[in-house]
């Protein structure tokens, strides 16, 4: 046993892989990209690459410098050659500090997924810490006690679930951005100008293959290539007369006219239900479809589009769907992906067109359609009762509230306006957030000592509102008009029988009358006020008051009461500011709630808040105003710093299911 102290704290990291050489399966350097990124996560290095891994499978190498492999071995044997090296590895080598593998099913899928868990811990109790693409698990010692989420995250991580389809479709994503990458043909029909090819690893053709024609072979591939001289011929001439300045319409009116096929012609094809022949008539679409492939300067481009119903591409890997993939009725749609989620690969075969011609084309076309395209269009919103009251602390922007099912999220500002080009997907549910607020707030209204104090001030404040001299000198001013008034009508009683004639009389009548009214009208109020001042009762009314602050909560539930939530976080105001990470929601990663800050009143807030343009067209263009905005305020405080630290953690708690 050596003692696991002398074990450097960021040395080497190795890098374990196990794959059972599955269909799917195809992505091991896929996976060794991302445990470079998550070596960069932690702070240490490591020292393998695809090709390396791939080199190791082709050869059936188990151990090549830090990489471990066990390919073709199923993952619920767990005594394994690369395995083996490994533990061999790291109690010999104190250099070794962290054992990176990206997914807890590519180290073990054990039938019991406790003895996944023990593995992974035996690791851990060499002084090792383990990198998942989610968790980073630090050294234990023997007999220390796990923290009861980590062993729980674990067990269901090993526990083999009914996740099978979304598990798939993830891998399948993986194997298509591989094989984007690699150039090689991501399914579907050649475009027009190229033909399916399979390919042997090393590059060799082996044969063209049908439209339709299902080829897989181990060791092979397939790729598309531009075999077709005349349609190369017409893609070039399309590019020409795009570049001339002439409508793609009038290019394929052209290309019709010309007597040219057009793509597909001769095809069946099925459109709303009816069979027919498609025409040889080029449109407009078609010629703008073929121009703007980018196969045609070398580059694959993959993933432009998404419309996945379970995961979403990214370069990095699949992604799970977010608000802004959904349609209203929560049915995926087809979102345009942004230019750094595509993923490209170089084709092997001598481009039709040079990439700056194209990319010089391409913004020709761009500016001529004035193309926005295919963004999601935002909807009216939703009055969230924190209304601008929540802030994203990556990026320092308000984060807006969004219609989501029946209720609503924040979503960062600064991600949602430059369409999920910057800052990240960080996201909370509405009312949970208004409940946390409002929680929050009752939380320092009701703590005992507050609401006792709260309680002897407001009957203090009562009690002087009704004994205010204000108040008594108007009670007097009001008696002392009372009494004059009564004065008055006495003089104007004595008068009254002084009177000389009638017209006389009837004048000091009318007076009379006045004053009299007058007399009646004060001791009326006088009456009520002497009887209000009886009724009140000051304890009943202010703990009528303090019982209102109790039912606060269930203000939050009925959206009804949103004006009345509103005017309170004013009062109050509140202001939440909220910190997320790369978490995982179930095996797939998500943005989640970190923490945050709440602030109230008249407390400083944790970050200056952006308060500069918000239009997505100059946020799509300015490099970073989100991290001006951090430098030109006050400095970012940890929020664990904070007081209400604490607070923010119970946020993450009360979410904790809710899916923040
Ligand atoms: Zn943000």
């Amino acid at each position: 046993m050596i003692e696991t102290t002398q074990r450097a704290k960021a040395g080497c990291a190795l890098f374990y892989f196990r794959d059972s050489g599955g269909k799917h399966e195809t992505t091991p350097g896929q996976y060794v990209l991302l445990g470079q990124r998550r070596a960069r996560d932690v702070g240490v290095q490591l020292n393998c690459t695809p090709e390396q891994i791939e080199r190791m499978i082709h050869d059936g190498v188990a151990t090549d410098g830090d990489l471990y492999l066990d390919y073709c071995v199923t993952g619920n044997t767990l005594s394994r050659r690369g395995l083996d090296a490994m533990f061999e590895r790291i109690r010999n080598d104190l250099s070794v500090s962290h054992v990176i593998f990206p997914r807890r099913d590519r180290f073990a899928r054990p039938d019991d997924p406790l003895e996944g868990v023990r593995l992974e811990d035996s690791i851990r109790q060499l002084g090792v810490t383990v990198v998942t693409e989610t968790d980073i698990l630090r050294p234990i010692r023997k007999g220390q006690r796990r923290d009861i989420g980590e062993v729980v995250k674990s067990v269901i991580d090993y526990h083999t679930s009914g996740e099978y389809v979304r598990e798939l479709s993830s891998k399948m994503i993986r194997s298509q951005i591989a094989r984007a990458r690699q150039g090689f043909a991501c399914g579907g029909r050649a475009p027009y100008g190229y033909s399916r090819y399979l390919l042997r690893n090393d590059g060799t053709v082996v044969q063209r293959l049908q439209d339709g024609q299902k080829m897989e072979m181990a060791g092979h591939h397939v790729r598309w290539l531009p075999d077709k001289e005349q349609e190369a011929l017409v893609i070039k001439r399309i590019y020409d007369e795009l570049e001339n300045g002439d409508p793609a319409g009038v290019v394929a009116a052209r290309l019709t006219a010309d007597g040219i096929p057009s793509p597909d012609s001769g095809r069946r094809r099925k459109d709303n239900g009816t069979v027919h022949l498609t025409s040889g008539v080029w449109q407009q679409t078609t010629v703008l479809s073929i121009a703007r492939n980018s196969i045609n300067c070398g580059k694959f481009r993959y993933g432009r589009r998404s419309m996945g119903r379970l995961n979403r591409m990214t370069p990095e890997g699949p992604r799970e769907l977010e608000d802004s993939d959904l349609r209203p009725d929560n049915q995926p749609k087809v979102i345009l992906n942004a230019p750094d989620c595509v993923v490209e690969g170089q084709g092997q075969f001598q481009a039709i067109i040079k990439p700056e011609r194209w990319e010089r084309i391409m913004r020709m076309l761009d500016a001529r359609s004035g193309k926005q395209g295919g963004r999601p269009r935002s909807r009216p919103n939703p009055v969230s009762p924190m209304g601008c009251r929540v802030h994203c602390m990556a990026c320092t922007w308000t984060m807006y509230a969004m219609r989501y099912n029946k209720g609503f999220r924040h979503n960062c500002g600064l991600y949602q306006q430059s369409h999920g080009q910057r800052c990240e997907h960080n996201s909370v549910d509405g009312p949970l957030a208004v409940r946390f607020v409002l929680h929050e707030v009752q939380d320092r209204l009701l703590a005992p000592h507050v609401l006792d104090g709260l309680r002897a001030r407001l009957k203090v404040m009562a009690k002087r509102e009704l004994e205010q001299p204000k108040e008594t000198s108007n009670l007097r001013a009001l008696e002392a008009k009372r009494d004059l008034a009564e004065k008055n009508l006495q003089t104007a009683t004595r008068n009254m029988t002084l009177a000389e004639s009638d017209d006389e009389r009837q004048a000091m009548t009318e007076v009379f009358r006045q004053l009299k009214a007058e007399k009646e009208d004060l001791q009326l109020q006088l009456a009520f006020r002497n009887s209000r001042e009886a009724m009140v009762d000051v304890e009943a009314e202010v703990d009528a008051a303090l019982r209102q602050i109790e039912h606060l909560n269930e203000l939050a539930d009925d959206l009804e009461n949103r004006d009345a939530l509103r005017r309170l976080f004013e009062i109050v105001n509140a202001h939440l500011f909220l910190e997320f990470e790369e978490g995982s929601w179930g095996k797939r990663p998500v943005r989640r709630l970190a923490g945050g800050v709440l602030t109230f009143g008249a407390r400083a807030f944790p970050i200056q808040p952006y308060q500069g343009p918000t239009s997505w067209k100059v946020v799509a263009r300015k490099p970073s105003p989100g991290a001006a905005g951090i430098g030109e305020g006050g400095s970012k405080t940890s929020p664990s710093s904070m007081t209400n630290g604490r607070k923010a953690a119970s946020l993450r708690k009360i979410g904790r299911g809710g899916r923040i």
